[in-house]
Order: C-alpha cells, then sequence, then structure tokens
C-alpha cells in the first residue's frame, strides 16, 4: 500500500489520505503495494457499468436457453461438436471456427486501431470481473479511505467479520462464474444437479475448483498485475497504436502548472493550470497509474479518471474534459485523420475474413462423404468378367435427426453397383459402408476414370445432395 502525507482534497473541502502517484511501481507484486481503488459515478462508469452487465447476463443465461433436446450454445467435447442455437460445427467444419477467430482477431486490431483499449476497459472479462469483486468490496469493507484504515489497524471482530463477509462473496461469485463456464461443456441441468448433491465426476471436480479459484485469483487479489504483467494483448497493443487512436489523455497544455487553490482563486493570478492535483485521476484507477505522466501501457481505457476528473471540474466551475478520450495528435494541436491506411487494412481483412465466413456457411452442407479406395488392390477382375474397384463410404449425418440416404454415381456409364443403396444413418453418427463397382471392360476406353459418388436426403423438406470425386482404375 502506498499512502504519503495527508493532503487537502479542494474539491471537498476535507482532508484525506491520497495514493502517492508512481510510488506503488517499486515492486508491484508486495502485498503491501495494494491499490485501493476508490468508487467513481460519471458518464464512463455507466456505460462500462450497463456494458459489464450486458456481457454478465448473456454469459449467465447462455447456457439456460434451450434449443429443441439441446442447450442452444453447448460445446459438446466429447462428441466434438460445437453447437450455437441452429448451427452445428463439427471438427470437419474447421474453416468456419477458423474464419470466425480471425474476424474476431481483425474486429479487435481495428477497433484498438481506432479507439485504443477499449476492449480492455470496457468488455474483457479481467476488468468486468474485477470491478464486480471491487463492488463487493466497497459495499462490505467500506469507501477506498475505509479500507485503508481497516488494512491497518489490528485484528478485531468488526475486520474479522468483514474480511470474512468479503471473501465469502467472492468465492460465492467465483464458484457460480466457474460453474457457469462449465455449462457450456457439460449439459446445465446435470452439472448443477450433480456438483451439489455430490454425484460429479472427480473430472468435473477438479474443474470446477480450477476455473472457481483461477476467478478469485484473478479478480479478487491478481486485478491489475494480470492486465500489466501477463496480459499478452497489452504487449502488442503498441504495434497497432497510432497518432490517431484513441486514448485516454490528460491536456497537459491546460491542466499545467498543477496546484491547489481556493474554488473563488482565478488559477491565471496564480500562474496555474486548470488541474488543481487533487489526485482523484489516480485513485480511481485500476491500474494505479498517474495518466498527467502521458500514455502509459498500463492504461486499460477505462475512462474511470475521465469521471473523476470531470467530476472536480465540475465542482470548481472549470470546462469538463482536462482528462478525455482523445488523440495525440489532437493533444499536440495537430489535425486528426480518422481513415488511414492500417485502419482501412485491418477494415478490409475483416471485412474479406466475414465474407470467407459466410461463403463456408453457406456451403455447410447437413451430410459428409468420405471415400476410401481399397489400397491393396486398384482394381480386379470378377467372376463375371466385369473390372471391379472396392470403396469405403463413410456418411457422416451431421443433422439433429435420423435420415436415409440414397447413393448415387455421376458422369459413369454402364456400371454396376454392387452393394445397398439406400442407408439409415443416426444423428451425429458415421456409417461405414463397403461398395464394389464393376464395369464390363469392353465400356472402359481409359485406364483411369473421374467419376463422383453422390448422396442424397431430404433435410427439413429439401433436397440435399453431397458428392465426392474419385476414382475407377482398369488394366
Ligand atoms: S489511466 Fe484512466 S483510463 Fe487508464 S486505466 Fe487508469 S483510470 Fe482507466
Ligand atoms: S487531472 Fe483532474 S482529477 Fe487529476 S489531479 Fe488534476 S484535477 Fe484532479
Amino acid at each position: 500500500m502506498s499512502l504519503g502525507t495527508h493532503k487537502k482534497d479542494y474539491t471537498k473541502g476535507e482532508r484525506i489520505k491520497i495514493h502517492q502517484p508512481d510510488a506503488h511501481k517499486a515492486d508491484k507484486f508486495s502485498p503491501s503495494n495494494q491499490i485501493y481503488v476508490r468508487a467513481v459515478e460519471g458518464l464512463w462508469t455507466n456505460v462500462r457499468r450497463r456494458m459489464g452487465w450486458v456481457a454478465m447476463l448473456v454469459f449467465m443465461l447462455l447456457p439456460w436457453i434451450p434449443w429443441g433436446d439441446r442447450q442452444a450454445v453447448y460445446f459438446d467435447l466429447a462428441q466434438q461438436k460445437f453447437h450455437i442455437f441452429a448451427l452445428t460445427i463439427w471438427p470437419q467444419d474447421l474453416t468456419l471456427l477458423a474464419a470466425l477467430l480471425m474476424i474476431a482477431a481483425f474486429g479487435l486490431f481495428f477497433v484498438t486501431t481506432y479507439l485504443g483499449r477499449v476492449w480492455c476497459g470496457y468488455t474483457c472479462p479481467q476488468t468486468v470481473w474485477t470491478f464486480i469483486f471491487i463492488w463487493f468490496e466497497e459495499k462490505l469493507e467500506g469507501s477506498r479511505n475505509k479500507r485503508i484504515k481497516l488494512d491497518k489497524m489490528p485484528w478485531s471482530f468488526n475486520k474479522l467479520w468483514r474480511k470474512a463477509a468479503k471473501h465469502t462473496a467472492w468465492l460465492s461469485f467465483s464458484l457460480l462464474t466457474s460453474m457457469t463456464f462449465m455449462s457450456y461443456f457439460v449439459p446445465t441441468t446435470d452439472i448443477y444437479y450433480e456438483v451439489f448433491t455430490l454425484q460429479a465426476s472427480g473430472l468435473i471436480y477438479f474443474w470446477v475448483l480450477f476455473f472457481m479459484f483461477a476467478t478469485y485469483g484473478n479478480a479478487g487479489w491478481m486485478r491489475e498485475i494480470m492486465c500489466i504483467h501477463m496480459c499478452p494483448y497489452a504487449r502488442f497493443q503498441s504495434a497497432m497504436f497510432d497518432k490517431n487512436t484513441y486514448i485516454v489523455g490528460y491536456d497537459a497544455t491546460r491542466g499545467e502548472s498543477r496546484g491547489p487553490r481556493s474554488r473563488k482563486a482565478d488559477p491565471k493570478e496564480l500562474g496555474l493550470g486548470d488541474c488543481i492535483d487533487c489526485d482523484l485521476c489516480v485513485q480511481v484507477c485500476p491500474t494505479g497509474i498517474d495518466i498527467r505522466n502521458g500514455l502509459q501501457y498500463e492504461c486499460i481505457n477505462c475512462g474511470a479518471c475521465i469521471d473523476a476528473c470531470d467530476t472536480t471540474m465540475e465542482r470548481m466551475g472549470y470546462e469538463k474534459g482536462l482528462i478525455s478520450y482523445t488523440t495525440e495528435n489532437k493533444l499536440e494541436g495537430k489535425i486528426e485523420r480518422v481513415a488511414r491506411p492500417k485502419l482501412i487494412g485491418y477494415g478490409l481483412v475483416m471485412v474479406a475474413m466475414v465474407g470467407v465466413f459466410l461463403l463456408a456457411f453457406d456451403h455447410i452442407k447437413p451430410i459428409r462423404i468420405d471415400i476410401l479406395r481399397d489400397r491393396n488392390q486398384l482394381y480386379r477382375e470378377n467372376v463375371d468378367g466385369l473390372i471391379e474397384n472396392t470403396f469405403t463410404l463413410k456418411i457422416l449425418n451431421k443433422t439433429e435427426e435420423q435420415h436415409t440416404y440414397t447413393l448415387s454415381v455421376a458422369e459413369l456409364d454402364d456400371y454396376q453397383w454392387i452393394g445397398p443403396k439406400t442407408v439409415t444413418v443416426e444423428s451425429g453418427q458415421v456409417f461405414t459402408l463397403p461398395i464394389s463397382i464393376a464395369i464390363d471392360p469392353a465400356d472402359l476406353h481409359r485406364t483411369v476414370t473421374d467419376f463422383n459418388i453422390e448422396v442424397t436426403t431430404k433435410v427439413d423438406g429439401e433436397k440435399v445432395t453431397v458428392e465426392q470425386e474419385t476414382r475407377f482404375f482398369a488394366p
């Protein structure tokens, strides 16, 4: 914990202990270096709170939405199928998954180049959960100054029950988070019933406890250490930033020289800028930095310091926006440019990947067919004197219902099909069918003939045909 001397908070007319900017940087891992985040209200805090609520509700409720006889969103690792409402992604549809990941990656690059680290500040689970944990802390241990005092005082009943309640709340919320996360992989109704009636497997208990303590550790204890020292995104974001990227910036031209003054005093007469050095922008910062020192990689663009400073400006009767979402060019008095090659490049790649995704999505078929040739024998002459090639067909039913499939051959004349021509396959099952195709040698004009095997069925009343090319070998 880094505390300085008593200073006057001129915006409130009260004496408070303040956080010394950058003092904690001496050793961020020291337990005595805890950042006591001060609660703040304002536009960006409200935006972040609402976005956090939306993200939390989506995360918590999605596993409870039914879709037919399964969950709407369910990642079935045992069957290697990802269900997302009507869409089922099989391992065979990896292009779709790869395109989705590329869209997400380039979407993130695009947003970061344009708006800086807003992902970190508003939607990253680390930030959302950290702010929820800080909320529990605030409710159970009190405001920032009360928490500082509580930590400094010797153990008493008051301290004990507050600490116990806080950690119980953190652990309970972590357990709920862990159970919710696991519900994406194990049916929701099963996991809650099995875990709480002690009927779950050891593996399930291991993962529930693992994610519970990971949440508790990350959002309760690690907090900004995750963002600053462990998150790779914080490291490579600088490659996406340019002078037109929106950052949280302090207008030093307007704010300096900083210093305390009476509300009635004219700062110009005192030779001061608009920053009254109240330190609120530092106290509300979840990563504990002083944005007045310029752009720092620790800044997650959460906007809390903007709200804090706007409150101070309002109380002092000054114009808001001493700290704001701005660009380096704007701070330097230069012209801002929205359209720039890097941003356009990321945007174009993202649009292209959306195109690839839609194309891949359009080509998803409810059937998959694989044809394996008999590797031991290219062809043989059968008892009727016909040339015969043997194949193994693997038909995968990717739908949620049982289907009957009709097999046929295209682009091959005067052939004999030896084997069943219709098969019934259960949902999600692979049917393996050995067949042979025989042709009179008089009708064969080439040693190798390309042709297609077709599989046809009806899905939701619509005829669906999937074909795959293979070869017929002759002497
Ligand atoms: S400097 Fe401001 S925007 Fe950046 S992390 Fe701290 S409070 Fe959030
Ligand atoms: S920048 Fe704003 S919030 Fe920060 S110390 Fe100055 S007046 Fe206070």
